[in-house]
């Protein structure tokens, strides 16, 4: 028997630094998230800062980034570092993207050195935690309709708007939150606690229950001057971090449909279906050489989307096509095994159905599958048929 990894020789492709980071943010989530992820997903409870803490101590947040505390490793580590955790629950890779490659990125790439300063070192330590805020009720896959304002008086910047679906929101010590101005949209940092700025968990989700999701109300909050990232311009500023958290959805998928992968090929060796194993029966041994043909292409096209990352050439349209296709697949893969393991795959006694439904929400947040392919269509065809 090889592992689903080993038939395509991935760690090959991957430097010794690589495979340590790998394993040791594997060791992490063994022993912190795997023995109780799916009581918290059961509960729809995440002790985020307990673990935002344990994270910033592997130095796992914002590890992509140099400087400010943050550990300046390369895109392929980062991006093994996601899949790790979505093996774990694609609720911690959540709290990991948003904080490192929307909040802690937006903060490094288009925030003044005092917002650094302020922010960067904290959040990589895990001390403080940051959510993004630009989805809003009427505007998800059209953030250029953003109903939010932010309005100069004197000096001072006043907020008003509704943003929804916000990941960290409730457990956010700072919102980087985006508002049209008279200069276009433009991004603010909104601390905790700031008069005016009102948190509402969003209840009853049945995917993603192991992460908080928020609305975040601004009704007047007002900032000074310097609340607002300076090097952030137009809708470039929070599509510049969506590419950024995009990248390790590339990854982490692929970590959700290794888990399941990994589970049915456990779970078919063990039952017994008229007198034989089940992994024993041609059908069976259809679907996993399947699935283990998509993870392995999937994962491929990860690790060399990660070197085209590294090399500075990687394109907008190279990570929706990471993006749409490795998640597409690993929901695939997921529902797959679900049948594999029959009743038993319906319960939280395997993590198959909780990635499952997972993989719903990573289908829809950062991009649709259908605005992806939108994207991708546009780039072969010169021709956006977004509206
Ligand atoms: C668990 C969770 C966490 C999230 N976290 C965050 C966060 O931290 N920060 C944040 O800002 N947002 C977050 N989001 C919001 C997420 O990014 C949006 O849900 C997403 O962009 C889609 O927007 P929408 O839900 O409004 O759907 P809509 O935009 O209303 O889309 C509905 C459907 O229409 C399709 N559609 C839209 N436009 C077109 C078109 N032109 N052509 C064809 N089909 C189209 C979509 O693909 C989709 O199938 C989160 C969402 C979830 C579920």
């Amino acid at each position: 028997m090889i592992a689903p990894t080993a038939l395509f020789a991935l760690d090959t492709l991957l430097t010794d630094e690589e495979r340590e980071i790998r394993s040791t943010v594997r060791r992490v989530c063994d022993r912190e998230i795997r023995p109780h992820v799916a009581g918290w997903f059961e509960d729809g409870e995440l002790p985020a800062r307990e673990l935002a803490r344990t994270l910033g101590s592997v130095g796992v947040l914002g590890m992509h980034l140099d400087g400010y505390g943050c550990a300046g490793m390369g895109a392929v580590s980062y991006g093994l570092a996601c899949l790790e955790l979505e093996a774990a629950d694609s609720g911690l890779r959540s709290l990991v993207s948003v904080q490192g490659s929307l909040a802690m990125y937006a903060i490094w790439k288009y925030g003044s050195e005092e917002q650094k300063q302020e922010w960067l070192p904290a959040m990589a330590a895990g001390e403080r935690i940051g959510c993004f805020g630009l989805t809003e009720p009427d505007f998800g896959s059209d953030p250029g309709g953003m109903r939010a304002t932010a309005k100069r008086e004197g000096g001072d910047w006043v907020l008003n708007g509704t943003k929804m679906w916000i990941t960290n929101g409730s457990v956010s010590d700072v919102a980087v939150v985006w508002a049209r101005t008279d200069e276009g949209v433009r991004g603010f940092l909104v601390p905790a606690g700031a008069p005016g700025f009102t948190v509402n968990d969003v209840k009853h989700k049945i995917s993603l229950r192991a992460s908080v999701t928020s609305e975040l109300v601004l009704d007047g909050v007002r900032l000074p001057g310097e609340a607002m990232l300076p090097g952030a311009r137009g809708l470039s500023g929070p599509l510049g971090c969506l590419n950024e958290a995009r990248f390790g959805i590339v990854f982490g998928s692929m970590g959700a449909a290794l888990d399941c992968l990994e589970t049915a090929i456990a779970y078919a060796g063990d039952r017994e279906v008229f007198a034989r194993p089940l992994a024993s029966f041609q059908l069976t041994q259809e679907k996993l050489a399947d699935m283990a043909l998509e993870l392995g292409k999937g994962l491929l096209l990860a690790v060399h989307l990660g070197r085209l990352k590294e090399a500075g050439t990687i394109t907008p349209e190279q990570v929706s096509a990471g993006k749409l296709n490795n998640v597409r697949e690993a929901l695939e893969i997921a529902r797959k095994c679900r049948t594999l393991l029959g009743a038993s795959g319906v319960t939280l006694e395997y993590p198959v159905i909780r990635h499952s439904v997972n993989l719903e929400s990573v289908l829809t947040y950062e991009g649709t599958s259908e605005i992806h392919a939108l994207v991708l269509g546009k780039a072969l065809t010169g021709i956006g048929a977004f509206s």
